[in-house]
């Protein structure tokens, strides 16, 4: 959020911590957010959306959704316009609950942000009908053809919505401060199968002629929009648990029930930290290759990438992220995307805990080490406005700040935080908090307050200790913050030195490594001048091209291209052309235009991966490579 309304936000902190608790399924003017949303043109203290209730149908040859959204709002009495946020819809009319016609304008359009839909009001009433179509470029839909999934058979659809893309497929307030339930009845063709972040009410679908089926679901907890989520395809499931499943492609459905095995258990683990898990069901969706992220908390149904499923369970930490937003980020949302550390900072933390509760205490400092490694290197390139917790996103898109200060420096300071105090004190704050805040979206400011009434108090000391105005404000990582160090990871330095003075491959002691030691030989090896028969010495010994393990795979492939290492092009190749994750795309391509040597590699292989690539992707990568 911009400073600039600091003044407003601590008096309505102040306003929320004295109503703590407070009923979100009997919405009112009185609970409208009095933040401003930089991102969202919505006027929600005129007149807020409450409630969106979809009926669509998918066109998978047209590329589209057609069909109508019901939006319920509370209003001022005085409120004359409701306003929507929409990006390249086609509306055909809006309707009043009589099913009245409506007047609207479609305002012109804003980069990043889309256009506003502004509904004349009648004097009263509290429903309007949208209905429209989105557009086969909606970017947070994907299409997929039969030819891009597992199965090869059927074609497949999925939505991503964070930060600001589901205004490309649903009309509504698309702010995260703007929370809503949902109902929706979307009708495919059959034998497809749909799953939504919902309430399924109807597993197998309805017959709904012609060769359709439609499938209906509820969402009865207030979400901001950004997590109304839908998938559809050649989906299975598998029960893994009393609340936990996996949905996904058939051909892979064994592969990711076993990688996935351990679901029930990390929720027990992350109930004991966060307290009791509010969302009913917790299933993971596997997607095809081309989703863009690791994971997407997508409520009740995890959407995740297939690089997790490494056949040994060792990439699971990403499931542990996505299952700690249910209490960070999904419970307790941040208000505006200049709070998204809110979001990452906390499940960053809730993840190391998780994972030490389930793994130990030395994969989970593995684990933090690693990511304390890569915000230092990325915080290396970053402007230092953008280092600062709570990073200014005037006129530009919310992805800029979804880089690892967010996550890693976000977490930085929960771990400082933690340590400052003792579990003993601090693990009862955390659980109070997502208390607090349950259902609600929290600006980085309310979070300052909570954490001064709830936990510092009259505790000077501890107050100049923590500082945590310079977290926030300032760039860079404060002086106090926690260090994390992985012992097992000394060894692995040693080795990585000895390698590089000459040793050969066969004789690094790499006996019961862990994957993420691999990935920390490889980090230290990267900026290290090894020559091409090291290279090869080291591929042929250890097999790193042919690794299933997506992080180790990656983290090699990094090395080969610093040192232009021709016989790793197919691996790269194929890895760039059968996978969309951003967070692997977006350092490879980098790399490659970093060098004359590199450039014609990457242009040749982008001209052949782009249209495979989530438009999420795609957009990062055209900045790359154009
Ligand atoms: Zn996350």
């Amino acid at each position: 959020m911009p400073w600039l309304a600091r003044g407003a936000v601590l008096v309505f902190a102040l306003l929320a911590a004295s109503g703590c608790g407070q009923d979100a399924s009997t919405p009112s003017m009185t609970a409208a957010p009095l933040v401003p949303d930089i991102h969202s043109f919505a006027r929600p203290a005129e007149a807020r959306v409450t409630h969106v209730a979809l009926d669509l149908h998918a066109d998978f040859a047209a590329r589209v959704l057609q069909g109508r959204a019901t939006l319920t709002f509370v209003r001022r009495p005085e409120a004359t316009e409701l306003v929507l946020d929409t990006r390249g819809l086609e509306i055909a009319r809006v309707l009043d609950s009589r099913q009245q016609p409506l007047a609207f304008r479609l305002d012109p359009a804003v980069e990043h942000l889309g256009q506003a839909l502004v509904i004349a009001l009648p004097a009263s009433g509290d429903q309007v009908v949208v209905e429209y179509r989105t557009s086969p470029e909606a970017a947070a839909l994907q299409w997929l053809t039969p030819a891009q999934t597992a199965g090869r058979i059927h074609p497949y659809l999925y939505s991503q919505g964070q930060a600001i893309l589901t205004r490309t497929w649903i009309p509504t307030q698309d702010s995260p401060g703007i929370r809503q339930t949902y109902e929706a009845s979307i009708t495919v063709p059959r034998p497809l199968r749909v799953v939504m972040s919902a309430e399924m009410l109807t597993a197998d679908g309805v017959d709904a002629g012609d060769g359709q089926r439609a499938y209906r679901f509820k969402m009865d907890q207030p979400v901001p929009p950004y997590l109304i989520a839908v998938a559809a395809g050649d989906i299975a499931f598998r029960a893994l648990g009393p609340r936990t499943g996996v949905y996904t492609e058939p051909t892979m459905l064994a592969s990711a029930a076993s990688e996935l095995e351990d679901l029930e258990k990390m929720i027990g683990a992350a109930e004991s930290l966060g307290g009791p898990y509010r969302w009913g069901r917790y299933d993971v969706l596997v997607l095809p290759p081309s989703f863009p992220f690791g994971g997407m908390e997508n409520p009740r149904l995890t959407f995740a990438t297939p690089t997790i499923l490494a056949g040994d369970k060792s990439l699971v930490a990403l499931l542990a992220h996505e299952l700690a937003h249910s209490w960070s980020g999904n419970l307790v949302t941040n208000a505006t995307w200049s709070d998204f550390w809110l979001n990452e900072g906390f499940t960053t933390y809730f993840e190391y805990r998780i994972m030490e509760a389930l793994y130990g205490r030395d994969r989970a400092l593995m684990l933090a080490t690693l990511g304390r490694n890569g915000l230092l290197r990325e915080m290396a390139d970053l402007p230092p406005a953008d280092t600062r917790l709570a990073i200014d996103l005037r006129g530009r898109d919310p992805d800029d700040g979804m880089t690892s200060v967010a996550y890693e420096k976000g977490a930085a300071l929960v771990l400082t935080i933690e340590q400052a105090v003792g579990r003993d004190r601090f693990d009862p704050w955390l659980r109070g908090y997502f208390n607090r805040h349950a259902f609600t979206s929290i600006t980085t400011q309310q979070f300052v307050a909570d954490l001064q009434q709830e936990l510092i108090g009259g505790d000077a000391a501890l107050r100049d200790r923590l500082d945590v105005t310079t977290w926030i404000e300032q760039p860079g990582l404060p002086a106090g913050a926690a260090q994390v160090a992985s012992p097992a990871f000394g060894q692995v330095e040693a080795e990585a030195r000895r390698f590089a003075q000459g040793a050969r491959a066969a004789t690094l002691d790499v006996e019961g490594w862990t994957p993420q030691q691999w990935q920390h030989l490889l980090e230290q090896l990267r900026p290290t001048p090894l020559s091409p028969a090291q290279l090869k010495d080291l591929d042929a010994t250890h097999r790193l091209g042919d690794t299933g393990n997506s992080e180790i795979l990656f983290a090699w492939l990094r090395v080969a291209v610093a040192r232009q290492y021709a016989p790793a092009v197919p691996a790269l190749e194929r890895f760039l052309t059968t996978q969309g994750r951003r967070k692997f795309l977006k350092p490879l391509y980098e790399d490659l235009m970093a060098s004359a040597w590199g450039q014609p590699l990457a242009r040749r292989i982008y001209a052949q991966a782009r249209p495979s690539y989530h438009a999420v992707s795609a957009q990062a990568i055209d900045a790359i490579v154009k």
